[in-house]
């Protein structure tokens, strides 16, 4: 029978979460009884969350592990997770408990149903309306981080942050995994024409171990937010980067054919000042020719996730489809 859920879980020393965990999903799971999977990614732990899976893995076929060697990151464990999944249907969450595997049905639901107007969704992100984090460290840096992601990419995501998400898995196949980006997956993609709906999910205060994060993630996300701006704004109007580049050459090739007329150079000054117009001419050329190409290349197909409306309709796709439902 084909796998419709692929539930993938990254664990990093989540000795004592890992068991209770796997049965939370199992008994979540009961409605696609023999139709999901479950995949952990031991994310290098140091204590025994690897073995813990495993021995629940030897009794258990639909359980998979995957373990790295030493610890890569929530992102890169997630990544590895995604592209080891076969169902159609991808489900990404923590594997300490935070997040409640009693959600997945319904955002499931949700995802199938769309949007009651024949548009389907291709992915249901969790909003932790009830948060159970600290207020300094989690949620202030949290509610900033949002509405930056939402200014840089136009998509208002409440809680990007949220691991508990429900993808269409074709539509994660072109997507970076890198050190904090899963948190901008949904609006990623929905620059690139994925319907988005956000549901209210449940969330625990953490029974078992400790948080893997301290405040150097604010700088990571910040980072990578950065990154990000700058990747959207190259591929979304790369005609404006290059003609600022061009400014640098075409400002030479001025200053240039200056020492030519104004007499301030003279003899074999003026032949190398000459030449040097003409150069920082052909580089202004180049650039600018550059930067059209650039523009009829990525405004083709940026981010494309094929059957969908071109860029400039694309930003709008959000807003349409955003609802807020309580499971
Ligand atoms: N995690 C991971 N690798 C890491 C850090 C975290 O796989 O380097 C996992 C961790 O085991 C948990 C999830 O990512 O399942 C979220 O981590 P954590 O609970 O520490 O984050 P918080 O809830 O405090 O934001
Ligand atoms: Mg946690």
């Amino acid at each position: 029978m084909a796998i419709e859920l692929s539930v993938v879980v990254p664990l990093y020393n989540e000795e004592d979460n890992v068991r209770l965990m796997f049965e939370r999903i199992d008994e979540a799971l009961q409605p696609f009884a023999g139709r999901y999977e479950i995949i952990f990614v031991d994310d290098g732990s140091r204590d025994r969350t690897f073995e813990v899976a495993s021995e629940i893995a030897a009794n258990t076929p639909y359980l998979r592990v995957i373990t790295f060697r030493r610890n890569y990151g929530q992102t890169p464990a997630m990544a590895a997770g995604i592209d080891n999944a076969v169902g159609e249907l991808i489900v990404t969450m923590d594997g300490d408990l935070q997040n409640d595997p009693s959600d997945i049905p319904f955002m499931v639901e949700k995802l199938r149903a769309g949007d009651g107007e024949g548009n389907r969704y291709d992915i249901v992100v969790g909003w932790r309306h009830n948060r159970q984090d600290k207020l300094v460290t989690r949620k202030i840096p949290s509610m900033i981080a949002n509405r930056l992601i939402g200014k840089v990419t136009g998509v208002p995501i409440k809680d990007n942050g949220c691991s508990l998400k429900v993808y269409r898995a074709e539509v994660m196949q072109k997507m970076p995994f890198y050190n904090e980006m899963h948190r901008f997956i949904p609006a990623l993609l929905s620059l690139g024409g994925a319907r988005v709906a956000e549901v209210k999910v449940k969330h625990h205060a953490r029974q078992f171990g400790e948080s893997k994060y301290g405040l150097s993630r604010i700088y990571k996300v910040l980072f990578d937010l950065l990154t990000m701006k700058t990747i959207l704004s190259l591929i979304t109007h790369p005609v404006r980067w290059f003609l600022r580049l061009a400014l640098i050459p075409s400002l030479l090739t001025l200053i240039s054919l200056i020492f030519v007329v104004s007499g301030v150079a003279s003899g074999e000054t003026i032949v190398v000042s000459a030449t040097h117009a003409v150069l920082f001419l052909n580089l202004t050329l180049f650039l600018v020719s550059l930067g059209f190409i650039s523009e009829l290349i990525y405004n083709k197909s940026p981010l494309d996730l094929g059957e969908v409306a071109p860029l400039t309709a694309r930003l709008d796709l959000y807003s349409g489809n955003t609802e807020i439902d309580e499971p």
